[in-house]
C-alpha cells in the first residue's frame, strides 16, 4: 500500500490545489529520504506546480521551468496539502518528512511513519525510463504483457507485482485481479500467456473501480482531505481467508507466496 488507485486518487485530490503555485522554501528531515542519484529539494525553490501526475505507484510533481519531484509513498506515507493551522487529521509532526513551502503560505507535505517512503528530484529526464518503471495495466497492451510472461517460470503473482513488467498493482490488486481472471496466483507465468486478455482487462476493471471508491483504506491511507478509501469493502478477496467466495461459496484460502500474504479461491482460479 498503496498501490495505483490509492495514488491515482491521492493526485487527483492534490492536484486542483497546487496548480501555479510557487515554491519558496523547501525542507527535508533527512538526506536518506531522497532516492540514489536524486538532486537535492532546493533546485525546485522559485519554480511553480504544473502538472500532477501518477506514474505506476508513484506521485510525480511537473514543475515549470522545468524540474520534478517523483515521491513513492513507500508502505504508510502521505501526501498533504496543508493550508495552515493544526496538524492534518491522524498525522504527526514527528513524521514529517519533507515540506514545500509556497509562496502564499501552503504546503505540500510529506508525512512518512515507517519511512519506506523515498523522494527523487530530477530534471527534464525520462525518469520513468531512469527508473526502470514499466507500463501501468492501463497503458500496457497484450503483446507487451504476452512477452514479458512468456517462458517464465515464476508465480503469475510475482510477476504482476513486478513494477518493471507492470507498474502500479500491489499485493491487494494482484489478488482481485486474478481472481476475476480465474487464474491460481501460483502458476508460471509462462503458462498464462494465453490468458493476457483477460489479466489485462480484470486488472484494468478492478484497478478502475477501486479508484472509484477513492482506494482501499486498509490502515494507513487516507484521500487528500483526510478521508478514508471505501473499494475494501469490495474486495473479493483480499483480506477474506476463511470467508466464502463471492462466486461460489467455498472458503477462501490465504497461502504465502514469494513471502507475500496471497488470497484465492481453489475452485475459481484455476
Ligand atoms: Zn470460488
Amino acid at each position: 500500500l498503496p498501490e495505483l488507485p490509492e495514488v491515482e486518487t491521492t493526485v487527483r485530490d492534490l492536484r486542483p490545489s497546487l496548480r501555479g503555485r510557487r515554491v519558496a522554501r523547501a525542507w527535508m528531515r533527512h538526506r536518506s529520504l531522497y532516492r540514489r542519484e536524486s538532486l537535492s529539494l532546493h533546485g525546485l525553490i522559485g519554480r511553480s506546480f504544473d502538472r500532477v501526475e501518477r506514474v505506476g505507484k508513484n506521485a510525480v510533481f511537473f514543475f515549470r521551468p522545468s524540474g520534478i519531484v517523483l515521491v513513492n509513498h513507500g508502505m504508510t506515507g502521505r501526501l498533504v496539502v496543508w493550508e495552515g493551522g493544526k496538524e492534518p487529521d491522524g498525522l504527526s509532526p514527528r513524521h514529517l518528512h519533507m515540506r514545500l513551502t509556497l509562496a502564499d503560505t501552503g504546503e505540500l507535505r510529506f508525512y512518512d511513519a515507517r519511512r519506506f517512503g523515498h523522494i527523487f528530484v530530477a530534471e527534464g529526464v525520462d525518469f520513468a525510463r531512469d527508473l526502470g518503471i514499466g507500463p501501468d495495466p492501463f497503458e500496457a497492451d497484450e503483446p507487451y504483457l504476452r512477452n514479458a510472461l512468456r517462458g517464465r517460470s515464476a508465480a503469475v503473482k510475482s510477476l504482476l507485482l513486478d513494477q518493471r513488467i507492470l507498474s502500479g498493482i500491489g499485493n491487494i490488486y494482484a489478488d482481485e485481479t486474478l481472481f476475476y481472471a480465474g487464474i491460481d496466483p501460483r502458476r508460471a507465468g509462462g503458462t498464462v500467456v494465453r490468458r493476457v486478455p483477460g489479466i489485462l482487462a480484470c486488472a484494468r476493471e478492478v484497478l478502475q473501480r477501486a479508484i472509484d471508491h477513492g482506494g482501499s483504506t486498509l490502515r494507513d491511507y487516507r484521500r487528500g482531505d483526510g478521508s478514508p478509501g471505501s473499494f475494501q469493502d469490495h474486495h473479493a478477496v483480499y483480506g477474506r481467508a476463511g470467508k466464502a467466495c463471492p462466486r461460489c461459496g467455498r472458503r477462501i484460502r490465504r497461502i504465502v507466496l514469494s513471502g507475500r500474504g496471497t488470497h484465492f479461491c481453489s475452485r475459481c482460479q484455476r
